[in-house]
């Protein structure tokens, strides 16, 4: 049996904007739930020292009714082994529907892993060149420029990307196919931006919250939970805008400073030390600590099923920008709304990510190429509307932001399945 299964919790979200969206057709709702396909690969690799290992990888294509396929691709190997990995992957390519939906780019939704974490079993670069490789060729008739587009996520980034460009390029007639697959080196097709794009997009919509609600952020203090690219770049733009940071986390353990930091200096105590237990004057403290202690904004940044209903009941903070993907449990939303935190859900507070990764796409189909602040500020537009939209649905309606950024999501996906109809 699964525990916490993320696929059961997406799920109930669906239902939740089905049920505000007056969606009664159980076949409506299950066509909506259901990936549309979950491939699931043999990825053998030979190691360093000459053994043969074989990895399991997954790519789940959620739906595609507004465009092709879109979102990332981890390496990880979550508590609950393999089976729970295809669940999660599931889970989070539905997700990828609802947020490209609720931003309102023309992409769909799909999301990709490989079991293996690089880190723990300490896998070499070349070992991790191999397997990206044979995953691309396991995966190549199965993506593409109009069909599915990866991207980066947990433990991936631009290198592994270029990988999988090259691989399904070269099975392509040796073609120039930047368009397969964003989040790419900018010598490589990629976007201004991107790099940055998630934690950016965090910080806009946490700007936007505190519009809204009247808080000031010039020193407001902030936790991040995770220290890789949403939540650092959550943390770096969130700096710039006048909040100040108070506690951070990574794979190795949680931190609080009571004078603050700044985010150079963690990060640089990050690269020397590989993580940001022990930076001066901190204190070291479980991860439940690190999420209950008092801030203003606290942005979980790194993994699912963080904000248990006990951490729930116990939080303090006035927002929660959740830059990771899924890291709320459905039955924590409710204390939160009763206790009047502003959740920024996942699907809006870390869509930054792909509505850039949607003008790379845009950008490799033209082959000219735009500065930062030309695509920073396109995809600004997508969320503070993305926002305001489900922001007056939570007034009229009087539920969660969760529940009503599903719900425009929801809406749209419906409406495109509608027009398109079944064939055959
Ligand atoms: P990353 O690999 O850059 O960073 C992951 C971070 O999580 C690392 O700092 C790692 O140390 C930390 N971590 C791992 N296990 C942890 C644990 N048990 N406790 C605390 N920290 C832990 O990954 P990322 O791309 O920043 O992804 C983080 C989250 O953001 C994921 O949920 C991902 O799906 C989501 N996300 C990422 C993007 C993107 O563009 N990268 C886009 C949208 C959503």
């Amino acid at each position: 049996m699964i525990i916490n299964d993320p696929f059961e919790h997406a799920t109930r979200q669906l239902n939740d904007a089905c049920d505000i969206l007056g969606i009664d057709d159980k076949g409506v709702r299950q066509y909506l739930a259901t990936p549309n396909r979950v491939l699931r690969v043999k990825i053998p690799v030979v190691m360093d020292d000459g053994r043969l290992r074989v990895f399991t990888g997954f790519r789940s294509q959620h739906n595609n009714d507004r465009g092709p396929y879109k979102g990332g691709l981890r390496y990880l190997d979550p508590k609950g082994g393999i089976e729970y990995a295809e669940r999660e992957v599931m889970a989070l390519s539905a997700w990828m529907t609802w947020k490209t939906a609720l931003v309102n780019v023309p992409l769909g939704g799909g999301k990709g892993a490989v079991y293996v974490n690089p880190k723990t079993e300490n896998i070499s670069s070349k070992e991790l060149e191999r397997i990206t490789r044979r995953f691309a060729f396991e995966i190549a008739e199965i993506i593409g420029p109009k069909k599915d587009i990866p991207a980066p996520d947990v433990y991936t980034t631009g290198t592994e990307m270029a990988e999988i460009m090259d691989v399904y390029g070269k099975l392509n007639n040796k073609t120039w196919q930047p368009g397969v697959i964003t989040g790419k080196p900018l010598n490589m097709g990629g976007s201004q931006a991107r790099s940055v794009a998630t934690g950016l997009g965090t910080a806009y919509c946490v700007r936007q919250a505190t519009k809204k609600t009247g808080m000031d952020l010039h020193g407001a203090s902030v936790i991040l939970q995770g220290f890789g690219n949403a939540s650092t770049f959550a943390g770096e733009y969130l700096e710039k805008m006048g909040c100040i940071i108070k506690g951070a986390s990574d794979s190795r353990g949680s931190i609080l400073i009571a004078d603050g930091a700044k985010m150079s200096d963690l990060e640089r105590h990050k690269s020397e030390t590989g993580t940001v237990v022990g930076f001066p004057n901190s204190e070291k403290v479980a991860t439940d600590q690190l999420l209950t202690a008092k801030c203003d904004i606290l942005i979980p940044g790194a993994l699912e099923n963080q904000i248990t209903t006990d951490i729930a009941e116990n939080i303090k903070c006035k927002i929660i920008g959740e830059a990771a993907n899924g890291p709320t449990l459905p039955d924590a939303d409710p204390i939160l709304f009763e206790k009047n935190i502003q959740v920024i859900p996942d699907i809006l507070a870390n869509a930054g990510g792909v509505t850039i990764s949607y003008y790379e796409w845009v950008q490799n189909n033209m082959g000219y190429y735009w500065e930062f602040d030309d695509v920073a500020s396109k995809m600004e537009a997508h969320l503070i509307h993305g926002f305001d939209e489900a922001f007056d649905i939570s007034m009229e309606k009087k539920v969660d932001m969760r529940r009503a950024t599903m719900s425009v999501a929801v809406k749209r996906v419906y409406e495109a399945f509608k027009t398109r109809g079944i064939w055959p």
